[in-house]
């Protein structure tokens, strides 16, 4: 059906209105819900205008920001500014970074590929990656990769994929171990100058005196550092025997400063350099010599750093090279989850948990795998900010986030909990057709053949008495005239009742009995209650769903009508993402 000129005006208006508060994509159903509200006359005619409003949306969606801003312009002019408050406060922005200048700002985000990304990770990248868009400057992702003991190549592959599905898109990707010879060279560039040496004291002791804030033997002499250091890289040292440690204080106040190590000997297959490196460089000396030659200019890490901050620009000072901005934020953390890939990797050594995508574990894998888009966890990660804060967010704020997302575009679908059996009296045979979503009905509709038997949930089934009037949703009233306990499982008899709904009744999900498939749905809870390991953490609900639900693709997401929204997992079973 054509539209009238000021009908299609209209819509092309909310549409562009729409899509330039949502960064060039204007949601389809944010337009039908406001057409339909501004008018209401109109409504009848809703179902030949769907269409024409899904081909508009389409077409507008296609264009550039640019574009869409000026043919709005056009169409209404002046509405193409009147709404950025909106787009701010929907949208959570980061505060500006100190000493910053446009197109020069490059940030990094240096995960150690020794497992599986997490929600925490996620925050990291993310607050790099806004930084770098925010001034047109660089992000660096940089795999610091310097324990052959810890990590392997699956896990830069991880964190590879889990970066890509959140959306963050490195401008630049390099590994630690690529500067390896640099970095030796910088270390011994450091021990020449006397800003460190080479320690052989046994772990006890060195241990020992830095409890006591006593200097040890090998600190004193400059001679012996200079002998020693050819032999630290010539393999003259086995693992533990010698150590490259930092000529700080040792009797600083900060611990961070009484000598810490460089360089220490490990022997282990390096995914990316095999076993011809042994000599590996910590974090505290690889983080601000990499920093340093990558040109990064402000530099984010977590809260439990700031001790080592000292000792991070102390490093940079006596080689003379370049320093940049240090920025602390909090670390994400979540009640009943660990988010540290130090607490994760037991979990899944001990059999705890299954694998890394668990949908227990806080993982971007896991979070992908129960139902969760990744706008909905950027979203989340810019609302909480650059707080110093210890943030412990609801895990509730996060489920918010992406329901909002998911809540319009996930078919209502009817699952079935601890089926219990319904026989109405008299019910008539028929085809129903079963709306996809209340108030979008660009998602369809499906056919359903009823007769007399139904299965409803084991709970609605439990809280029945006879003479109790309940609707079963979009098909009819019953009226219950018999509970049958006598086989040791319930049995409902009912009869057909009016079809007015009433606000107090009851609306209750059913399967139909011809149509029912078995089917089961994972409910992941909290992993840790207190400190103990929660071994009911994975519910599985097993029951019936339509029979629809079995065709549907891996990855779909659905709500289950009064259950929750789910991620499709395979033909026969769901996972849940929140309710
Ligand atoms: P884990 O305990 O998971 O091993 P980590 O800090 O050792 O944590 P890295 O791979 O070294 O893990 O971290 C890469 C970056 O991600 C670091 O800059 C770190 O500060 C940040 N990061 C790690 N965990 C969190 C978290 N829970 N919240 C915020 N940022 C985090
Ligand atoms: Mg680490």
């Amino acid at each position: 059906m054509p539209v009238d000129a000021d009908t299609e005006k209209f819509i092309k208006v909310i549409t562009l209105k729409n899509s330039v508060e949502h960064d060039g994509k204007a949601q389809f159903d944010a337009v039908i819900s406001k057409f339909m509200g501004s008018r209401p006359e109109q409504r009848s005619q809703a179902k030949a205008l769907i269409p024409e409003i899904k081909t508009i949306v389409q077409g507008i969606n296609a264009l550039p920001l640019a574009d869409q801003k000026s043919l709005l312009e056009e169409l209404a002019p002046g509405e193409s500014t009147a709404s950025p408050k909106k787009q701010a406060a929907e949208q959570p922005q980061l505060p500006p970074l100190e000493r910053a200048v446009h197109g020069k700002v490059v940030t990094r985000f240096p995960p150690e590929p020794n497992g599986y990304p997490h929600i925490g990770h996620a925050k990291a990248a993310i607050i790099d990656e806004e930084y770098a868009r925010m001034y047109g400057g660089k992000l660096i992702l940089r795999f610091d990769d310097t324990n052959p003991t810890k990590e392997k190549l699956e896990y830069y592959d991880a964190i590879r994929e889990g970066l890509e599905w959140l959306g963050v898109k490195p401008d630049i990707v390099k590994n630690t171990s690529d500067d390896i010879e640099l970095l030796h060279s910088y270390g011994k560039k450091l021990v020449e100058l006397g800003g460190a040496y080479v320690c052989t004291c046994s772990q006890e002791t060195i241990h020992d005196l830095r409890a006591k804030g006593l200097p040890c033997e090998c600190r004193r002499d400059p001679a012996t550092a200079l002998e020693r250091i050819g032999r630290m890289f010539d393999g003259s040292y086995d693992q533990n025997e010698a150590i490259i440690r930092f000529k700080g204080d040792m009797a600083d106040q900060n611990t961070a400063m009484r000598d810490p190590a460089l360089f220490r000997i490990l022997e282990g297959n390096h995914p990316k350099l095999g076993n011809r490196v042994r000599v590996w460089p910590t974090y505290d000396f690889a983080a601000p010599i990499e920093d340093s030659i990558d040109g990064v200019t402000h530099a984010m890490r977590t809260k439990e750093y700031e001790l080592r901050n000292a000792l991070y620009f102390a490093i940079l000072d006596r080689l003379g090279l370049r320093k940049p901005e240090m920025i602390e934020f909090s670390r994400l953390e979540f009640e009943g989850v660990p988010v540290s890939k130090r607490k994760l990797k037991p979990l899944i050594e001990d059999g705890k948990v299954k694998s890394w995508d668990d949908p227990r574990l806080p993982t971007l894998a896991a979070f992908r795998r129960r139902g969760f888009v990744p706008e909905a966890i950027r979203k989340f990660v810019l609302s909480l900010g650059i707080t110093l804060a210890e943030t412990k967010p609801p895990f509730e704020t996060l489920e918010a986030f992406n329901r909002k997302i998911i809540d319009p575009i996930s078919p209502r679908l009817f699952f079935v909990k601890n089926p219990v059996e319904v026989r109405i009296d008299g019910a008539q045979e028929k085809e129903v057709v079963l709306k996809n979503h209340p108030t979008d009905a660009t998602l369809g509709t499906r056919k359903v053949k009823v007769a007399d038997t139904f299965y409803i949930t084991g709970d609605d089934a439990a809280s029945l008495k006879v003479g109790d009037e309940i609707r079963l949703i979009e098909l009819y009233n019953i009226k219950i005239t018999g509970i049958d306990e006598s086989s040791g499982s319930r049995m409902i008899k009912a009869q057909v009742g009016g079809d007015e709904i009433r606000q107090s009744m009851p609306k209750i999900q059913w399967i139909a009995k011809n149509d029912i498939v078995e089917y089961k749905v994972m409910i992941p809870k909290e992993l840790y209650k207190g400190e103990e390991y929660n071994t009911n953490s994975l519910e599985i609900a097993q029951g019936f769903a339509e029979s629809f639900v079995s065709s549907l693709k891996p990855d779909t997401r659905v709500q289950f009508v009064r259950f929750g929204f789910c991620r499709i997992d395979s033909n026969n079973q769901a996972i849940m993402t929140h309710r």
